[in-house]
C-alpha cells in the first residue's frame, strides 16, 4: 500500500456550520470521519499543521508549508502528499508549493465549498478523491495538483470560479487534465513542461493592482510610496492600460521596480498589439515585463519567488515567458 500523508492547513472542509448559519473553525478536525474509508486506499498518516481559514494564509506561511512538507517527505519515506485548504488562497498555495517544489511526488491540494455537518458536504468526498489521485501512479510528476470536485487539475491553470458552487474550481483555457471516477484516476492531458523556482524564502514586497476605465495614477503613486519591490498590473484584455497611469509604470521602471503584465480576462495571453498610448507596444516599449497565460494573484508569488534570484529586468522577461 502507497504511504501517503494527510497535511491539514484549515479552510471550510475542516469547519461547521452552527444554529444560526455561521461557518466557522472547528478544534477537532471533522475529517477524522474519513479515516476509516481512507485506511482502505492507502497507508495514511495525518498532520494536523494548521488550522487557518485560508484568506489568513500568507506567502511567508506557504514557505513554512513547503519546508514542512520536505521534512516530512524525509522523515516519512512518502509515496504521495495530500494538502488540505480553504478554497479562497487556495490556487495561490498550490501554485506556490508547484514552484518550488522540484520532485515527482504527487502533492494534490483539496479543499471544500461547503462545511462539514451542511447538507451535501462536499469535504469527505474531495478528500477521498485526493488520496486516491495522490497514490496513483500515474499523478508522478505532474507538480501540484488541485483535486476538486471529482477533477484534476494543474497548479497552474486553475482558479477559483465561483463563490460558493462547489464546481466552483476551473481551468480556463485548458480544462483539467484528469478525472477521478469510481473505476480509477484518469489522466487525459500531459503537461508540457515545469517551471521550478526552488526558493526557501520570499523577502520581497509585490503589490497587485488592477486596471478599471478612468484609472488616474494616484493609486500607482501611493503603492510606489510604500517601497515595493515589484509590481503586477492586471491591464485591460490583450494588455493595455489607461494612458494616465504611464508616466508612473514609467517611474516604477526607471527605479528598477519590475512592473509585470497579465490581463484581467479569464482567457488568453498579454500581447504588445496596440501602438496607442498605453497599448500594449508602448507597455513593451517602457520595458514592462509581458506574462504567459498566468492571472494577477499567481504572477505576483511567481515575481516575488524570481526576485530571490534575480532583479535583471530580462532575465525576468525571459523567465515569465516560460
Ligand atoms: N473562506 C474559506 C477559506 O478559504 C472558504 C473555503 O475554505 O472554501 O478558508
Amino acid at each position: 500500500m502507497k504511504k501517503i500523508l494527510v497535511l491539514h492547513t484549515g479552510g471550510t472542509i475542516a469547519m461547521q456550520e452552527n444554529e444560526h448559519g455561521a461557518v466557522q473553525p472547528n478544534v477537532i478536525n471533522p475529517l477524522y470521519s474519513t479515516i476509516e474509508s481512507l485506511s482502505t486506499i492507502a497507508s495514511v498518516i495525518v498532520d494536523d499543521y494548521l488550522n487557518l481559514p485560508s484568506p489568513h494564509m500568507t506567502p511567508s506561511l506557504m514557505i513554512d508549508l513547503a519546508r514542512r512538507l520536505k521534512e516530512r517527505v524525509k522523515e516519512d519515506q512518502l509515496d504521495g502528499i495530500v494538502v488540505t485548504h480553504g478554497t479562497d488562497t487556495l490556487e495561490e498555495t498550490a501554485y506556490l508549493l508547484d514552484l518550488i517544489l522540484d520532485w515527482d511526488i504527487p502533492v494534490i491540494i483539496t479543499g471544500a465549498m461547503r462545511s462539514s455537518n451542511e447538507l451535501g458536504a462536499d469535504g469527505p468526498h474531495n478528500l477521498i478523491a485526493s488520496v486516491r489521485v495522490a497514490a496513483s501512479d500515474d499523478a508522478k510528476g505532474k507538480g501540484v495538483l488541485v483535486v476538486l470536485n471529482d477533477e484534476i487539475h494543474t497548479a497552474k491553470n486553475v482558479t477559483k470560479t465561483h463563490s460558493s458552487n462547489i464546481a466552483t474550481f476551473q481551468s480556463p483555457q485548458y480544462g483539467p487534465i484528469g478525472i477521478v471516477t469510481k473505476r480509477g484516476v484518469f489522466f487525459h492531458h500531459t503537461l508540457s513542461k515545469r517551471d521550478c523556482h526552488p526558493v526557501t524564502q520570499l523577502t520581497k514586497k509585490v503589490a497587485l493592482l488592477k486596471t478599471y476605465a478612468g484609472m488616474d495614477d494616484t493609486i500607482i503613486e501611493a503603492v510606489a510610496a510604500t517601497h515595493i519591490d515589484g509590481l503586477v498590473i492586471e491591464a485591460f484584455g490583450q494588455g493595455n492600460v489607461p494612458p494616465t497611469i504611464m508616466p508612473a509604470l514609467k517611474t516604477l521602471i526607471a527605479r528598477n521596480i519590475p512592473v509585470v503584465l497579465v490581463s484581467r480576462c479569464f482567457n488568453g495571453v498579454v500581447q504588445d498589439t496596440y501602438a496607442y498610448e498605453g497599448g500594449g507596444r508602448t507597455l513593451k516599449e517602457i520595458g514592462v515585463i509581458f506574462t504567459n497565460g498566468l492571472n494577477g494573484q499567481k504572477a505576483r508569488l511567481k515575481l516575488m519567488a524570481v526576485l530571490e534570484q534575480s532583479a535583471d529586468h530580462s532575465i525576468i522577461q525571459e523567465l515569465f515567458y516560460k
